[in-house]
């Protein structure tokens, strides 16, 4: 006899308008247009939600792939050695061809941050490498704005566990849909407007800092003192976004922060991070770098510290960074004093910067630009991409003009 486990309580209605959120504000999608889903097992009910209001949207064809975290742990304990140095080249191939025939692309977050936490961690990061590798012709289209993608996240109950450790499971499912709901705005009954409007505070955001053409960006704080060189012609990014195909966007459900790309080449100083990284299994806490001319030449963690310089090692890239984003103290995020383990929402509690690869949208006609034009202007290149929190409430940030002359741009972690 088998007996079904207990369906999490998950409030219908929110899911219901997290799914139209995704479809309407999320990706845009327009009639005709195909649509890839990507998503853990657990977050079928969402899934088959935003199925649903894509089809209702005109969509063309919706195909969901789905990963199953016990079939990704059985290939850990039982795979031939010699496999962790492959991935499915075939499957992403086939998804960068989709991407460049105008296919949507939307992901649901929410896999178990510690899956992989008792692994080899040798294994891991082979393993990653070769995914990274694989995935790097279709993140290039995502990464490139080529078409309108979009993350949203489900309460998967392994995720849950871990940011709720004291909860009783089912309690946590629901105490992690909260979050994930009122982050993502559907706590609310008109959730489409409310992002519209949200959009709106995020553009006067980077139209300042898009009119100020900061040189450089100064990070201070304890342990920080950091100056982050802007690339040049750099564009500053938030909200939403017009990709290539010509669709506005809003890539990340939540987001809070205004983001554009560093100069590869002129990072100096040293920085602490202000929140633990959660990279693939293994928590990252109280990291402590030092760059020079753009590359990070020392660096330390009080935890995890091994796996953070393989994360470093992994190319000649991952050393220097692709990105610098601010998000105030005071984001709805930050202030539910929650560590999700999860980049989209950790990211969007406090401003931070990102080792590997850049958004090239993040330039003035980005979107034009070669990756040897992207380059040029200081743009870094990297099979990885993680971000890594650098604010708190006590960190000021200057713009740094031209001629060298400081501009307040947040104080005390708050936009000035
Ligand atoms: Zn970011
Ligand atoms: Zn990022």
């Amino acid at each position: 006899m088998t007996s079904s486990p207990r369906i999490p309580s998950v409030d219908p209605v929110k899911l219901d308008r997290l799914a139209e959120v995704a479809v309407k504000i999320g990706l845009q999608l327009q009639p005709g247009q195909d649509l890839l889903i990507t998503a853990p097992l657990a977050a079928l009910p969402l899934v088959r939600r935003i199925t649903e209001h894509a089809y209702k949207a005109g969509a063309g064809l919706v195909t969901s792939l789905y990963s199953d975290e016990e079939a990704t742990v059985m290939r850990y304990r039982n795979a031939p050695d010699d496999s962790f140095d492959r991935s499915v080249g075939w499957l992403y191939e086939g998804m960068a061809k989709a991407f460049s025939a105008n296919t949507a692309r939307l992901a649901v977050a929410g896999d178990n941050p510690m899956l992989l936490a008792s692994e080899d961690p040798e294994k891991v990061s082979r393993a990653n490498k070769a995914q990274s590798k694989a995935y790097q012709p279709a993140l290039e289209k995502i990464a490139g704005f080529d078409i309108n993608w979009n993350i949203v996240s489900y309460p998967n109950p392994s995720w849950a566990k871990q940011v709720f450790p004291d909860q009783e499971p089912e309690v946590a499912v629901t105490m992690l849909a909260d979050a994930i709901f009122a982050a993502s705005r559907v706590d609310i009954d008109d959730p489409v407007s409310a992002w519209q409007e949200h959009n709106a505070a995020l553009r006067k955001r980077t139209e300042w800092l898009n009119a100020r053409t900061f040189s450089a960006l100064h990070f201070t704080g304890p342990g920080t003192d950091l100056t982050v060189g802007l690339a040049d012609e750099h564009e500053w990014h938030g909200g939403a976004s017009v990709a290539k195909n010509g669709i506005t966007c809003n890539p990340n459900i939540p987001t809070e922060e205004v983001f554009t790309t560093p100069h590869a080449l002129r990072v100096d100083g040293h920085v602490s991070s202000t929140k633990p990284l959660s990279h693939q299994g293994t928590l990252i806490e109280n990291i402590k770098v030092r760059f020079e001319d753009g590359k990070i030449v020392e660096a330390k963690a009080t935890r995890g510290e091994e796996v953070f310089n393989k994360v470093l090692g992994t190319d000649e890239g991952a050393r220097r960074l692709g990105e610098v984003a601010l998000v105030p103290h005071s984001s709805p995020i930050s202030a539910s004093g929650l560590l999700f383990f999860n980049t989209l929402f950790d990211e969007n509690a406090a401003s931070h910067i990102a080792l590997g690869q850049c958004y090239s949208k993040c330039f003035i006609n980005g979107g034009e630009l070669s990756p040897g034009e992207v380059a040029a202007r200081g743009g870094n290149r990297s099979l990885i991409h993680i971000d890594w929190m650098i604010g708190s409430g006590e960190i000021d940030v200057d713009g740094i003009n031209k001629d060298g002359s400081p501009v307040p741009v947040m104080r005390k972690g708050e936009w000035v």
